[in-house]
């Protein structure tokens, strides 16, 4: 549904605009290059204006947590879009229609999914305990289809709101997408991003709800090298197996090239050791996506999103 009836009006702008913007400083991998513009959002119709205001040909790139992205070295050039800390609002949703027993909860695009589940838990739902250790915003998650622990976001999604480039707001129903594992993408071929979403949840027993969220947290700290800067699994696992267990039966759990390393402790990451440039990282990636082929015969997918130039 179009809800932008009426004349646009290109108000002044109420966010924070910065130019030649590290973007190291926003991605979980600390490394990469800059950002020819970067523009934090007072709010959703800031956003919208924002967006009618840029050139029409300029490349936009939506940012939350930046837990699943890289941009290379030579920068990219464009405007980035930066959610977290801009797009928060969180709340039970109580006007939306939801099947019997359901609850729903509307996010914005920049709420941490820790957050999220948190909130859920408090709230009385149950089912969103897998969020919690998923360090992205719900932007990310929705674009990424995000998921662990059998859980998956677009599992619990109502309805979402999008922008596109003229700032066009509108409301967006799950049958307007095709979905996969990691797999979102709009049938209608249109360039939108996530504004906003509503979730659904069974309801949960807070204590329950908050023991499993600590189990799990607990799971993924002996299992993830989360004192070292990742982007969280590097490849998608391929039908039926994991990508870790084919990365480390070819020998290359802690294999580095420059300051980036196959973690010795989780297979599918690959951490920086405190220099790594994004050549060296996506170097990495391509490396072990070439080993694992010529050993393996799998042609492993990347999950996590390299954008920009190389220097
Ligand atoms: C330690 C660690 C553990 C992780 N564990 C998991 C896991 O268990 N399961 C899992 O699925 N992922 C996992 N990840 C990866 C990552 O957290 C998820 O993919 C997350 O959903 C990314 O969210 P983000 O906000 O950080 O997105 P970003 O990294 O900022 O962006 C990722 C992609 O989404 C796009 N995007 C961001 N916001 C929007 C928006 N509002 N509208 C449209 N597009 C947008 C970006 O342009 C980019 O293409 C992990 C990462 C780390 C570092």
């Amino acid at each position: 549904m179009d809800m932008s009836d009426g004349p646009r009006m290109n108000s002044e702008l109420r966010g924070l605009l910065r130019h030649d913007e590290p973007m190291a400083k926003h991605v979980s991998w600390r490394a990469g290059g800059r950002a020819s513009a970067f523009y934090q959002p007072a709010d959703v119709l800031d956003l919208a204006a924002f967006l009618r205001s840029r050139p029409a040909k300029e490349p936009v790139l939506f940012v939350g947590l930046g837990s699943n992205l890289l941009v290379r070295d030579g920068g990219f050039k464009g405007a980035v879009v930066f959610t977290h800390h801009a797009l928060i609002g969180i709340e039970v949703e109580s006007e939306i229609a939801t099947p019997r027993g359901t609850l729903a909860f509307r996010a914005s695009a920049g709420v941490p999914l820790p957050h999220l589940a948190r909130f859920i838990a408090k709230h009385g739902g149950g089912g969103a305990e897998w969020m919690a250790g998923v360090p992205g915003t719900v932007g990310g998650a929705l674009a990424m289809n995000a998921g662990c622990y059998g859980g998956e976001t677009w599992n619990h999604v109502i309805a979402v709101e999008t922008c596109d480039r003229s700032g066009t707001l509108r409301h967006r129903a799950p049958a307007d997408y095709e979905l996969g594992y990691r797999h979102v993408s709009l049938l209608s071929g249109n360039d939108e991003w996530f504004v906003s979403g509503v979730f659904g949840f069974a309801p949960g027993v807070e204590g329950e709800v908050l023991a499993r969220i600590r189990e799990l947290l607990e799971k993924r700290v002996a299992s993830q090298p989360l004192n070292q800067p990742n982007a969280g699994s590097v490849f998608r696992n391929p039908p039926g197996d994991h990508a870790a267990r084919l990365i480390e039966s070819c020998g290359l759990k802690g294999h580095a090239i420059g300051g980036a390393q196959v973690s010795p402790k989780h297979a599918n990451f690959i951490v920086n050791l405190g220099n790594a440039t994004a050549r060296d990282i996506e170097s990495m990636v391509d490396h072990v996506q070439l080993t694992v082929f010529e050993k393996t015969g799998v042609e492993l997918v990347r999950e996590v999103r390299i954008v920009g130039d190389d220097a």
